[in-house]
């Protein structure tokens, strides 16, 4: 493919065509221009939801800023995490050392706001310059009494994963602090799941409905004081598994709590994951509930879901999300609606990702690793597609191709996830590619102009 450097070749796979195989899971090439964020956005963006925390980035004021709000992530009582606080650092700190900066910082927030504890993020800069986050975090936390945790994210230091890595670290000091006094033996934490658009209510309310507590979320719409008890649940659910899956094995190590990976998106994903934890609590009577569930939430979307589905069929679409799991449920979300999978790629995806990927896409289906805006393009319009699913970096590419794009990262607005969520998602795709307004765009006014002639 000519669009793609020639180092590139072995991420870019094509379903069928060859046997698998996939160079993944590695440092971007550079030049290549990577869609990937750096390792400080990659916990930046697991952490951030956690509500009564607080989180300051120790570096320029410009990393904050890239990272400020950054996912529409809801809380239910507590907003402090929508802030983004800096130290600023600035040419004579970076000379003499930040140290100084980021104790008065901690000092006066933590003062300011009463934070139930504090996360401190570590950019490129303060990795260069050695300040010792981890003593200035220490003397903080005892003068204070809260929890300050050092996150360790320099930004050069591997690639968006590593990030993910360290949030991860970072949380499980947290874990294990609480009182577990009280917790059900059908109890669990939902990992991965980041609260978008109040998503994280809808899979509560699923839970509850079958008779299972939830101890912590981790860290949609999270608390730090629920995190503290997450080691009392029975079981960790995990969802995003790229972000969260290493807390998961950290607590399995340390408090021998099984985990689940699971995916709340699309009608198949999601009624598999709650009979998956119905089946883990080997209880009847929830299983009988979680069918009873099931069922109902089936009857309400199904009926409007079968009508996108006749208006969208044979119509072709192309993924592109941050993890790998994400884009398993998506094919199979599409394939609800009629629609074909044609090209389906991840910042973040691992050799068992994508050979699973090769598995369920169709033969000639473009699966590619950690690409970039002109092999995205060019996927594109090989493919002809009729929508693009991205985060806020893919979606520039989309309309300057003119390409219907539906949004499912961190910045939507929309509840995509759970039977309600899948609605909404084919009355999004079927709005978007059915809209009048492609018909007009520059590669295909000819035909239409064409036509009009006629
Ligand atoms: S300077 Fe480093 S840590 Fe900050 S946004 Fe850029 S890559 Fe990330």
């Amino acid at each position: 493919m000519e669009a793609a450097l020639q180092e590139r070749q072995d991420s870019i796979h094509r379903t069928g065509e060859a046997p698998f195989a996939m160079d993944c899971n590695k440092d971007s090439l550079a030049g290549a221009v990577s869609q990937r964020a750096c390792v400080f956005c990659g916990s930046r963006v697991v952490l951030y939801p956690i509500a009564d925390a607080l989180h300051l980035v120790h570096g320029p004021i410009g990393c904050a800023v890239y990272t400020w709000d950054i996912r529409g992530a809801l809380s239910s009582g507590p907003e402090l995490h929508r802030l983004s606080f800096s130290t600023d650092m600035q040419e004579t700190d970076v000379i003499f050392g930040g140290e100084k900066k980021l104790y008065n910082a901690l000092v006066e927030l933590i003062d300011r706001h009463a934070p139930k504890a504090a996360f401190v993020y570590s950019t490129c800069i303060v990795g260069i310059i050695g300040d010792d986050m981890q003593a200035v975090c220490r003397r903080v936390s005892e003068e204070k009494g809260i929890p300050v945790l050092p996150v360790q994210s320099e930004g050069f230091k591997g690639n968006k994963r590593e990030g993910y890595k360290a949030a991860c670290n970072a949380m499980r000091q947290l874990v294990g602090m609480g009182d577990i006094s009280g917790i059900s033996k059908y109890s669990l934490n939902i990992l991965g799941d980041f609260n978008l658009a109040g998503e994280i209510w809808l899979i509560r309310d699923y839970f509850t409905r079958m008779g299972v507590e939830v101890v912590a979320n981790i860290t949609g719409d999270g608390r730090v004081g629920d995190i503290q008890r997450a080691h009392g649940a029975a079981l960790n659910v995990v969802q995003c598994s790229g972000s969260t899956m290493d807390l998961a094995r950290m607590m399995k190590e340390d408090y021998s709590i099984p985990s689940l990976r699971v995916s709340y998106f699309g009608v198949e994903d999601m009624a598999e994951s709650l009979y998956a934890v119905a089946a883990f609590f080997k209880d009847e009577e929830m299983m009988r509930r979680t069918q009873e569930l099931v069922k109902e939430e089936l009857s309400l979307i199904m009926p409007e879901i079968m009508k996108y589905r006749q208006a969208l069929a044979g119509k072709r679409a192309a993924i592109y999300v941050g993890g790998a799991f994400k884009a398993f449920s998506l094919v199979k979300a599409f394939r609800t609606i009629g629609m074909q999978v044609v090209m389906v790629g991840s910042q973040t995806g691992t050799p068992e990702d994508y050979a699973e990927l090769a598995e369920i896409t169709d033969p000639g289906t473009i699966i590619v690793d950690d690409s970039n805006p002109l092999e995205l393009s060019a996927f594109l319009q090989e493919k002809e597609v009729d929508i693009f699913v991205g985060g806020v970096k893919e979606r520039p590419i989309a309309y300057k191709l003119g390409v219907a794009f539906c949004d499912h990262n961190h910045e939507r607005k929309e509840m995509l996830a759970g039977f309600a969520g899948m609605l909404n998602f084919a009355r999004e795709v079927y709005s978007s590619v059915m809209s009048p307004v492609w018909r007009f765009v520059p590669r295909k006014a000819e035909t239409v102009q064409e036509e009009i002639n006629d």
